[in-house]
């Protein structure tokens, strides 16, 4: 009897060590797999922008980054908008501004994979009357993909365009992937970017400048975007041929001009140039590392930015 009740007892213990484990352990799953709902703030009035009847874009704020997000942002176009010191104007107008009183400073967004973000950026400058410039990538995901041989364009990228430009008031440029183009997916550039610049210059997108995308591939097989243009001189790494496995391809090249190209943004000889893509002591580099009040007036300034990196 007595092995019984104590056999028992050790049983019972057991469960309830158990049962105390499996608490412990739901806790801890809780704790660990259950992430903070992310809280999401709304300052605008307008909480959401519409692109069309079916796209709409939420106009939320998420704080999750101390300075990297919409409400930073906002600031520092406050600050933009309410200073005498900077004459703001879009890269298209860039190289022929000059000052003596002032900083000419043109804001550049490469869109990259965020158009949604993009959009949220164009907002609020729209606000504080800010006019900047934004360069749609024609290899994003939300531009088109690539079907077969051929690269099917999604339409709806009009509107977000549109939005851009003629709601917001903000410069179009064309983000040139075209040696990715000519490398990995086998489609011939010249043609390719006579055509979508037909097309987007068709549905009144007027576009004046390019400037180059820093692709993954870029990096594999060493080589500028910018390479496409006759114009860019040899910046290091592959200006004339690329080996991609077994076979070595000439880069294909042309004239800026062959496509009524204004300007390239690597081009346009600022006396200084930031952007959100360079890592300085590890840190991604923000607005809160300059202090753009001590830029001397007569100075050339380009600020880069990726939306994505405002989300
Ligand atoms: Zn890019």
């Amino acid at each position: 009897m007595e092995g019984l009740r104590k056999d028992k007892v050790v049983k019972s213990g057991t469960f309830l060590l158990n049962g105390q484990l499996i608490l412990f352990l739901l806790f801890l799953v809780n704790f660990l797999g259950c992430k903070k709902e992310e809280e999401v703030f709304y300052p605008e009035s307008d909480r959401s922008i519409q692109i069309t009847d079916d796209i709409v874009i939420d106009n939320g704020v998420k704080l999750t980054k101390p300075i990297f997000n919409y409400s930073y942002y906002d600031n520092f176009l406050s600050y933009l908008s309410a200073s005498d010191h900077f004459l703001i104007v879009s890269l298209k107008d860039f190289k022929n501004t000059t000052s003596e009183d002032k900083v000419v400073l043109s804001l550049r967004y490469d869109i990259d994979e965020n158009i949604n973000a993009a959009v949220k950026l164009a907002y609020r400058e729209h606000k504080y009357g800010i006019k900047s410039t934004y360069f749609v990538l024609h290899t994003a995901t939300y531009y088109g993909q690539k079907i077969g041989p051929c690269f099917k364009r999604n339409d709806n990228i009009i509107f977000y365009l549109k939005k851009l430009q003629d709601d917001f008031g903000h410069e179009i440029g064309f983000h040139n992937d075209l040696v990715t183009l000519q490398l990995m997916y086998e489609i011939p550039p010249k043609e390719y970017l006579k055509n979508e610049l037909a097309y987007l210059r068709e549905n009144n997108i007027h576009i004046w400048g390019t400037t180059y995308h820093g692709s993954q591939y870029c990096y594999i097989y060493k080589y500028y975007n910018a390479y496409f243009w006759k114009e860019y001189p040899d910046n290091g790494w592959n200006y004339e041929y690329i080996t991609k496995g077994y076979k070595t391809l000439k880069i294909e090249k042309d004239s800026l001009k062959t496509y009524n190209f204004t300007y390239e943004g690597g081009l346009l000889n600022e006396d200084y140039f930031f952007a959100d893509c360079f890592f300085i002591d590890g840190k991604r580099w923000n607005m809160s590392m300059v202090n753009l009040d001590t830029i001397k007036p007569g100075k050339k300034v380009i600020i880069l930015l990726h939306p994505a990196n405002w989300d």
